[in-house]
């Protein structure tokens, strides 16, 4: 009978959870990663950096409807669009689904993960080679976001987590940056992680957002390969009332839009926290 062979996520300590690779695609040491894609019965390709699960072909949509939709469609006017990191590009198929988004720029650190993803994740990020609205640049987006003229309506922050490269992307500087490059009434949306299992990293994350934003808190989304609960994607700007858009409105803006979770029920539902998420932002808030 031959072995099995099984993949480990090792990114929390004392945790591993493990993916049956029925063949191993890619392996490959990059100028910033350590990349591997396998495929898995369950979960199809599975693209894992520094043995951190990023994405999967069956729930990518999950992650990446949620982190563009809600922000893009609470938004009046969302012209200019960035996303720091991101290198699959699936953020960016969502993000270009809607016509109101004139312009998309992606600042993404490894080139290696744009071209590898360009060639293996095809089915849900082909649309976004071929659109002219969208331009890359290879930078690390810290310093982008310090140094750069452009203002933006919509900011999209998907890091890897807050090791490695992505460290960077976790900062009370980066924070204040992203608040620098946005328009008044601009959203930046950031990866947070899992506050069940990285409370210490959520809490900072919130609280960082907190001190260069009027309004800093989180919305959730259930992702099967991100283990542990909900994943919280933190929500920033100055203005209240973009937490609270008319459902009817949101309907509006969202017809016509193709999603598997995104609906404006859920949209809004999304904001409503457990009691533990609740009291996490809570006290993020008490420690600004
Ligand atoms: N959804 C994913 C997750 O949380 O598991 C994140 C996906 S995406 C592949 C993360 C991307 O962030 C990677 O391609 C990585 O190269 C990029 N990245 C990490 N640090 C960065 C930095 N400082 N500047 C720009 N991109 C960065």
């Amino acid at each position: 009978m031959t072995q099995k062979h099984y993949v480990s996520e090792t990114l929390i300590d004392g945790i591993r959870v493990s993916f049956e690779a029925e063949r191993t695609l890619h392996e490959d040491v990059t100028s910033h990663h350590r990349m591997e894609l396998i495929e898995n019965r369950v979960f199809g390709k599975v693209l894992l950096l520094d043995g951190a699960v990023q994405v999967t072909s069956a729930d990518e949509f999950m992650y990446h409807e949620m982190m563009a939709h809600v922000p893009i469609l609470a938004h009046d006017d969302p012209r200019d669009v960035l996303i720091v990191g991101g290198g699959d590009c699936g953020l960016a198929e969502e993000v270009l689904k809607h016509r109101r988004v004139r312009s998309l720029t992606q600042v993404e650190i490894d080139p290696n993960v744009l071209d590898f993803s360009h060639k293996h994740f095809g089915e849900f990020n082909a649309s976004v080679f071929r659109d002219e609205r969208f331009q890359v640049e290879i930078a690390d987006g810290a310093a982008f976001v310090r140094e750069t003229m452009a203002r933006f309506d919509v900011i999209l922050v998907d890091s890897t987590d807050p090791v490695g490269p992505g460290a960077a992307l976790f900062t009370p500087a980066f924070y204040r940056d992203l608040h620098r490059c946005l328009r008044p009434d601009g959203i930046a949306v950031t990866q947070s992680g899992v506050p069940f299992l990285q409370k210490e990293d959520f809490v900072a994350s919130i609280r960082g957002l907190g001190a260069a934003f009027d309004v800093a808190t989180c919305y959730i989304v259930a992702v099967p390969t991100y283990f542990g609960g909900h994943l919280a994607l933190g929500w920033a700007s100055d203005t209240a009332s973009l937490l609270e858009v008319d459902p009817d409105i949101l309907r509006e803006r969202a017809a016509g839009l193709a999603t598997r979770y995104y609906t404006p029920a859920i949209h809004r539902a999304s904001f409503v926290l457990p009691g533990y998420i609740a009291e996490a932002v809570e006290q993020a808030d008490r420690g600004r």
